[in-house]
């Protein structure tokens, strides 16, 4: 009985196994944009920004026809301003970064971008403006310069260059003796945790868009390479709209304004210290991490 388990166990693993590629593939086919749901309008124009901000109006939205995530949900991001959204796990957050993303459409209510309707315009021009930087970013097994290139279509030497001391990544690229040609091998994997996240950020630099989108960027490095791409994504964002979306609260307590997500609704917003005057759910969401920090520095003694 048992000889007849094991081939049976095996098939169990190779099932997972494929499964799993089977969903990592369509996680990728949705970020190459292949998504069936959404599709341009016939003679859609382009997005045009001149002002770019980021307006949820009244958004409905759920995966699934019986259960709505998002619950009429109302903000927005005025050009130039650097909001944060935090808030409980499955609160949403993610999902309002797909929505801008129009990986999907809203039940209910419209995205707005400049003032336009984001499902009245072409995809690729939405999807042109906003540059996301992941919490764990995608890199070829190619080169760090065609990684970061990657950006934009036609991007020259010279607008990678740029891009990699924006990221503060010629440090790194001048110690390496093939430069912007060193391979970075599969997904990345030659390169610390902290020096691919730079090459995203590299990358969103030659993309050059006025829209950014932060997706928990700093949950994976230690404090001290955590500070200094802080302080590289905050020089990226000072000139653009941007969104981050965080766990961790210390990281965005200098934001010009935080949304806080609880169940798909607006619970709260207003400035670090707004919401720790207000005392509500953001406030209990610092002191907790406050305390788990310290129990851990304790932990480290
Ligand atoms: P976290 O902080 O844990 O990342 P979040 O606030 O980003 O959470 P979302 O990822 O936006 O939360 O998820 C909100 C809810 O939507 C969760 O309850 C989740 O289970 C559900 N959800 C997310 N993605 C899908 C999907 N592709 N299909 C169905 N349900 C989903």
């Amino acid at each position: 009985l048992v000889q007849l388990f094991r081939p049976l166990d095996m098939l169990g693993m190779v099932y997972r196994t494929i499964r799993q590629g089977l969903i990592d593939m369509a996680e990728m086919f949705r970020l190459l944009d292949t998504n069936v749901e959404v599709a341009d309008k016939p003679g859609a124009p382009a997005l045009v920004i001149r002002r770019p901000s980021v307006v949820f109006d009244n958004v409905m939205f759920g995966y699934e026809k019986d259960r709505t995530i998002l619950h009429g949900l109302s903000f927005e991001v005025p050009a130039g301003r650097n909001y944060a959204v935090v808030g409980p796990s499955g609160a949403g957050k993610s999902t309002l970064a797909r929505l801008l993303f129009r990986f999907y459409d809203p039940q209910d209510g419209r995205i707005l971008i400049d003032g336009q309707d984001i499902s009245e315009v072409t995809q690729s021009s939405l999807r042109a403006a906003i540059g996301i930087v992941p919490q764990d970013s995608v890199l070829f097994n190619d080169t760090i310069g065609y990684n970061i290139a990657y950006g934009r279509e036609g991007a020259t030497q010279e607008e990678v260059e740029a891009a990699a001391r924006g990221a503060a990544l010629m440090g790194l690229i001048d110690r390496l003796p093939q430069g912007f040609e060193t391979e970075v091998g599969e997904r990345g994997l030659k390169l610390s945790g902290g020096e691919k996240q730079r090459v995203a950020i590299a990358r969103t630099l030659v993309k050059n868009p006025p829209i950014l989108v932060l997706d928990e960027a700093t949950s994976a490095l230690d404090t001290r390479t955590e500070q200094d791409i802080l302080a590289t994504l905050h020089r990226v964002a000072e000139h653009r709209t941007s969104i981050s979306i965080a766990h961790r609260l210390s990281t965005i307590a200098d934001a010009d304004r935080i949304l806080v997500l609880h169940d798909g609704r607006l619970a709260e917003s207003g400035s670090h210290a707004e919401l720790l005057r207000r005392d509500g759910l953001y406030a209990e969401m610092w002191l907790r991490q406050a305390a788990e920090a310290e129990q851990l520095g304790e932990a480290a003694e």
